[in-house]
Formats: structure tokens, sequence, C-alpha cells
């Protein structure tokens, strides 16, 4: 493994406990959506073992993030999660996707899978209205 050093000003041991922050959180998220899904479709059941198990997979993504288009905010968290991880990865974790800045370790273990910088998750939510993941 190794994460690349200085991603997002983290070090190896802030990165290792963001890495495990995740992997509860997604096993949690996963648990919800198994709930509030009810009864799941072979599709989506394989599509939740996959990223349960291996976490990799850009097709299980693909789908994946079609279906969050009119799905649950459970969902909707559980893929920033993936995302999360996959940032995490690629060395790319801890960094706003919007400005490249450091988003810092308190936030980030505050919420693991924030993908911006306060200053800019406050800039999106004015755009994009708080409710994003409703109707
Ligand atoms: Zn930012």
């Amino acid at each position: 493994m190794g994460a690349p050093p200085g991603a997002g000003g983290l070090d190896a041991r802030q990165l290792a406990r963001l890495r495990d922050a995740l992997a509860r959180l997604k096993g949690e998220a996963l648990a919800g959506v198994r709930r509030s899904a009810g009864e799941l479709s072979g599709e989506d059941a394989e599509l939740f073992r996959d990223l349960g198990l291996t976490g990799d997979g850009a097709l299980a993504e693909a789908e994946f993030g079609r279906d969050v288009a009119g799905a649950s905010q459970v969902r909707a968290a559980l893929l920033a999660i993936v995302e999360a991880e996959r940032r995490l990865a690629s060395g790319e974790y801890g960094l706003c996707e919007d400005c490249g800045e450091a988003i810092g370790f308190a936030r980030l273990e505050a919420q693991p899978a924030a993908s911006r910088c306060v200053r800019c998750q406050e800039i999106a939510e004015k755009r994009t209205g708080p409710s994003h993941f409703t109707g």
C-alpha cells in the first residue's frame, strides 16, 4: 500500500486513521442502503457486494453513479465514500477538488468523505442549494 507522503498535507498516521474511518463509514452506509432498499434487485446486490468486498471496478462505479441520480441520500453518501477511497489510493485525498488546497485534518476527521475545503463547500452549496439530492 504506502500512501504517497504529503497528500493533502497529511502524514501517514493521519491517512491511516482516515482510511479506517472511511472503511467504517462504508460498512455503515452499505448496511443503511440494504436496510432502506428492502429487497435489492439482483443487480444492486451484486454491485454492493462488489463495493463492499473489492471497492474497485470502473464498471461498477459507473453503474453506481448512474444509480445515484435517483437514489437516496444514503446511497449518495456511499458514493462519496467510495470516491474518497479512490482519491486515497491515487494520492489525491485531502486536497480540495475545486481549489486544490489542503482540506485539513480536522475537517477530514469530522467528515472523511469531504472532497472540498470549507470555503469551496460553502460556495458549492450556495450554487446547487443544500437540497441537492431531493426530488
Ligand atoms: Zn477549496
